[in-house]
């Protein structure tokens, strides 16, 4: 019998282990590390709760030791895709029927798990699988993941609670419905949590889904499904498929039931995937729900009353932790000529002390980029600047190599031209371009920042002077959707920094919050009317 209210209190983060040498969690994620190593994974789909396996068998190799076979997964087709989505639809019912308790029941359990038995596990897939320092992990595959699974079930609670007034007479009341159809979760390669929360949110607020990883995060993401099936979630739910990204969008696209899509990746896929919905509009049963956080071209900006010890650390982090691939990571920055020379000579020797290699080895700041396609796409405009005449050059870093992994230096490019391509394109690789403007016209600065590319997803100001710092918090509002002050933009933190950004950057439904979750929620209103009139005439008839 279902007769209480049944409350979800707000949850503290989940604490991040620091993996210092001697420490039990760096003898246990070794471990991991080593058991994984040791084993060829074998990687089904899952579709309607049970494991599937095609005919393509791919293989899976750690970015920084490509000559590693970790194992395979098994890719998609046309047929799999049918069968994810009749499974999805099969579940809607009885999971949207569920009672809130046991629905939230499985995914807290599911953080619980992750907190406990496989946050080794899951945070050595994620090191070898997307090539992540130990603590780069930690804070993606363990902390995020958690807190998005907890905090969402507690947000969710909030929402249930909200209710409409009711007049004497009358009672009313809401009822948050999931959307009628299915969920499609098309997600990155570089967070596991990303991946997970895509997923789970919708499928948290009563929706069955459709989960498509990114090829290269499949082998952490499978993980997340194990510990999703552990935790009790009923077959169908989520179903996770592995086909082309182009094979996904036509056959959801196209289906009459397809009622949302959460994504995260780049502008161009999301731009297409809203055309493709949008000439398909007329086929849907209910208007899709499209939620897309995608590129950005972060910066920093130094005001001339900077700390410039501050900024040099704010850029060394922020530009180079994970090899420069955080959709929020700093990739142009902006400093005034009173202090450029100190901030630039601090960072480079900063920079140059960052060990790159394999994960394994935990002295290494630095690991690989994501896949050959990446490394070549990143090292084409290193060589760009190598062979331009003087309006941009390399001050730092600059090599590759991908004899045995994708590796790139951490690279720092100066440049005299606010516009040139590396100040204004995604190269989502380790590569920061600074500009040294006139300390005098830092308010002319903030114009060109503001018009140098569509983004406007991450970015942070340095300043001592508060005077300029509320300026620039005023001047950028449209700049950034997480904005920084005297701190990196990154390392955003679910429940304390909700992100997402604008412009290109995306829908701005900020992904672990209350506001994400309305997207998946279609409330009913109900009106009772205790004692109905039983006669159409109002008083103002009366003569
Ligand atoms: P991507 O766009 O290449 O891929 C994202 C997902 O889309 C993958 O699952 C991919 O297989 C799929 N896909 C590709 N083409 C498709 C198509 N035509 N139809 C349907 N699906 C398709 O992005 P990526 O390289 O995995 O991730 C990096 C990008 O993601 C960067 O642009 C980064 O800024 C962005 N990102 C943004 C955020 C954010 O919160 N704003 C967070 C993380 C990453």
């Amino acid at each position: 019998m279902n007769n209480a209210y049944f409350d979800f209190a707000e949850p503290k983060n989940e604490p991040v282990l620091n993996y210092a040498p001697g420490s039990n969690e760096r003898k246990e994620l070794q471990k991991a590390i080593a058991e994984l190593k040791a084993t060829k994974r074998d990687i089904p789909m899952y579709i309607d709760g049970e494991e599937v396996r095609s005919d393509i068998k791919v293989e899976i190799r750690p970015p920084h030791e490509t000559a590693h076979l970790l194992g395979h997964y098994y890719e998609s087709i046309e047929e799999h895709v049918h069968k994810a989505i009749d499974a999805a639809l099969d579940a809607q019912d009885s999971w949207a029927a569920m009672n809130w308790e046991h629905r939230a029941s499985i995914f807290i359990k599911a953080a619980e798990l992750l907190a406990t038995k496989y946050r080794y596990r899951m945070n050595a897939a994620t090191m070898l699988g997307q090539s992540k320092n130990a603590f780069q992990a930690e804070i993606d595959s363990a902390c995020e993941l958690i807190d998005f699974l907890r905090f969402n079930v507690h947000f969710l609670s909030q929402i249930y609670k909200q209710q409409p007034l009711s007049s004497p007479g009358v009672n009313n009341r809401m009822e948050y419905r999931p959307l009628e159809g299915f969920v499609l979760a098309v997600t990155p390669f570089n967070f596991t949590a990303i991946g997970g929360n895509l997923a789970a949110a919708p499928a948290m607020c009563g929706n069955v889904v459709v989960w498509k990883p990114a090829n290269t995060q499949i082998y952490s993401a499978s993980v997340f499904m194990e510990i999703m099936i552990e935790a009790g979630l009923p077959a169908g739910v989520i179903n996770i498929i592995y086909p082309p990204g182009p094979l996904v969008g036509e056959i959801c696209f196209a289906h009459p039931d397809f009622a949302g899509i959460h994504f995260t990746g780049s502008t161009g896929v999301f731009q297409t995937m809203w055309k493709t919905i949008g000439n398909n509009i007329a086929r849907y049963k209910t208007y899709p729900r499209i939620v897309g956080e995608t590129g950005g071209k972060d910066f920093i900006f130094a005001h001339p009353s900077a700390m410039p010890e501050a900024v040099a650390t704010g850029l060394a982090r922020g530009a180079f932790e994970y090899q420069g691939q955080k959709c929020s990571a700093a990739s142009r920055a902006y400093l005034p000529s009173n202090i450029a020379q100190e901030i630039i000579d601090m960072l480079v020797t900063e920079v140059k002390t960052m060990k790159m290699g394999i994960v394994d080895d935990f002295t290494n700041f630095i690991n690989a980029v994501i896949d050959e396609r990446s490394f070549n796409s990143i090292t084409r405009y290193i060589d760009e600047v190598k062979n331009s005449n003087g309006a941009a050059k390399i001050i730092c870093g600059g090599n590759y190599d991908k004899s045995k992994g994708y590796f790139i230096e951490p690279t720092i490019i100066l440049t005299t031209d606010a516009t040139y391509s590396t100040m204004c394109e995604e190269i989502f690789g380790p590569v920061l371009t600074i500009y040294t403007y006139d300390a005098e016209n830092w308010i002319q600065m903030l114009d060109v920042l503001d018009n140098t590319s569509p983004y406007a997803l991450t970015g942070s100001v340095f300043a001592q002077d508060r005077y300029a710092i509320e300026f620039m918090a005023k001047r950028l509002v449209n700049s950034a959707g997480n904005f920084y002050i005297n701190d990196k933009p990154s390392g955003a933190v679910v429940g304390q920094q909700p992100f997402g950004g604008a412009r290109a950057s995306g829908t701005n439904d900020k992904a672990g919050s209350i506001l994400n979750l309305y997207r998946w929620l279609s409330p009913r209103t109900i009106k009772e009317t205790l004692v109905p009139p039983t006669n159409y005439r109002y008083p103002f008839h009366q003569e």
